[in-house]
Parts: structure tokens; sequence; C-alpha cells
């Protein structure tokens, strides 16, 4: 009896010792890199090539505002090594979860590395910091360096290298403003005003010299009333803008009513498509990398300005 004791203990342990080593060999294969936004996930992608795995929680068409974390996502960044999210309220729904995870785990709010002279506010409520630093290719860099930060005190091994691929990254990114900056000038002065569903717009337009109006202020949770329509319609006529724009990850009910409304006054306005925000397009597509999304926005833009 003794005996089918000791073995029965002895192969427990055994299972017990090849569990923990095919799970330590697991970790050691490639750290998991876990973000909220496509848009920080592909920032990760750049900076870290083939050195982490990564998952981003939000796809095509999902609003971050809104967002939720689902069972499976709470899974997910149980298993993160490094979790970057935007911050700055951007994901509301999800701030108590990262507040816990930051005592267990890296977890980092790239938006909050950016100096608060770069941030803009609402101007509706001033003490609201907006959240969509991406469409300001500066202030994004300042949040991707943040990335570049964190992954080379996590993996130092590799910290020449990320900063060597961040460097030709940030080239690209220069490259890219330049060039939008080329394309809105085909815009006559006057007509450089876009005018979308919510406010994520904010910093593309003070970066490139556009004058920016969204219907539903900075969060796709606010209201918005026939007043707010009404107000928007009247600006448009006023201005004799073209064209209004969609959002790929906000209905395009608001919209739709601006345009009856402007109708209405004899005001005809089109849509001028749809244009990424706070999602970027499907993975392996162009608009599915931060700087193909920011191309096809620039070109809608232009395109329907102009
Ligand atoms: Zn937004």
């Amino acid at each position: 009896m003794k005996k089918i004791l000791f073995l029965f203990i002895t192969a427990v342990l055994l299972v017990g010792c090849s569990n923990n080593v095919s799970g330590d060999v697991e970790k050691e294969e490639k750290p998991l890199v876990v973000t909220t936004t496509g848009q920080i996930a592909d920032a990760v992608k750049e900076i870290a090539g083939d050195h982490v795995e990564i998952k981003s929680l939000m796809g095509p068409g999902v609003d971050p505002h809104m967002y939720k974390a689902t069972q499976g996502d709470l899974q997910t960044l149980e298993k993160a090594d490094i979790i970057f999210y935007n911050g700055l309220e951007l994901e509301g729904k999800m701030s108590d979860i990262f507040e816990k995870m930051k005592k267990e785990k890296t977890v980092v709010a790239i938006g909050e590395a950016v100096p608060q002279d770069q941030i803009l506010n609402d101007e509706a409520h001033p003490e609201l910091s907006d959240p969509h630093i991406w469409f300001d290719i500066n202030v994004w860099k300042i949040a991707t360096k943040e990335i570049t930060k964190t992954l080379s005190e996590e993996l130092p091994d590799s910290k020449e290298e990320f900063a060597k691929k961040e460097e030709a990254y940030f080239i690209q990114l220069t490259d890219l403003s330049d060039w939008s900056d080329q394309r809105i000038s085909e815009i006559p002065e006057k007509q450089r005003v876009l005018v979308t569903a919510h406010d994520a717009f904010n910093y593309f337009g003070n970066s490139h010299g556009m004058e920016v109006r969204g219907l539903q202020g900075l969060s796709t949770d606010a209201e918005y009333g026939l007043k707010d329509i009404q107000n928007i319609v009247d600006f448009l006529v006023e201005n004799n803008i073209k064209a209004v724009f969609i959002e790929s990850s906000v209905s395009d009910k608001a919209m739709k009513a601006v345009i009856e409304g402007a109708k209405e006054k004899g005001h005809t306005i089109q849509i001028g498509g749809e244009l990424y925000s706070d999602a970027m397009g499907a993975e392996g597509t162009e608009e599915g990398t931060y700087i193909g999304m920011y191309e096809h926005n620039v070109n809608t833009i232009v395109d329907s300005l102009k």
C-alpha cells in the first residue's frame, strides 16, 4: 500500500512538473502584448516586430467609448504580459479593469505620457481631455515613444533594435504628415471644414489647418438633439460646405438627419465617404494599418471637398 501511495505521489509530482515546464516554455517563446485599439496594436507591431505576440481587443468598426470587456477579453488581459491602452478616458468603460491590473502587471496608458500642453480639451467641457491623439502625428509619436520605452524595459536585449525601428517608423510618419498637408492644400481654404458625427478629428484639424465640427461631442455616448442638428445644418448652409463624413465605428443616422435638414433649406450635401475615426480597417488591408488608415482619410476628405 505504501509503495502504491509513493508511486502515486511521484506520478502527481511528475505531472505537476511537466505542466510547469511546458507553461514556462510557452511564456518564454514570446511575450503577449494586449492592446485596446488597432491603432495601438499597429504601433506595437512597428516597434516590436516579431519579438512579441500582439492581440488587439477592438477590431474594425468597434467604438472604444462604449466598449465593455467581454469574458474572453478578461481572460486575454489575464494572460497578457504587457497591456497598452489609450487612456484619457477613451476606453471609458474599462478604466476600472486597467486600474486593478496595474497592481499585477505592466499596464501603460500611452496617451497619459503626452504632455498636458499638447492635449486638446473639449470646448464645451474644458475639464475633459480629448482622447483622439492618434490624429495628430506628432502627438502620436510621443505616445509611440512610450511603447518603445516600455518594450525596452521589459525586453532589454532588444532595446537597440526597438530604437532603430522607431527611428525608421518616425521617418515614415513625418512623410505621412507632409504628404497630408500637401493634399489638404488642394482644398480651397474656405472649404477646409470637416463635419463628422462625433468629435474625433480635432487633433487632425489642428495639425493640418482644418476646421472641425462634430455633432456629438468627444464621446459617442454624448446625447445630441434637434438643436445640434440645426446648428450644424446652419453652419453648412452658411459656409456652402459640399460634404459631410460618416465614421466606420459610429452609426450614420445623425449625418443622414443633417443631410435631410440641409435639403429642406435647399442645400445639397453629399456624404463625402466613410472615415476611420476610432477604429481602423480590417486586418490585412491597407486601412488596417495606421498609415493606410490615415491616407484613406486624407484622400477621402480631399477628394470630396476640393
Ligand atoms: Zn471617439
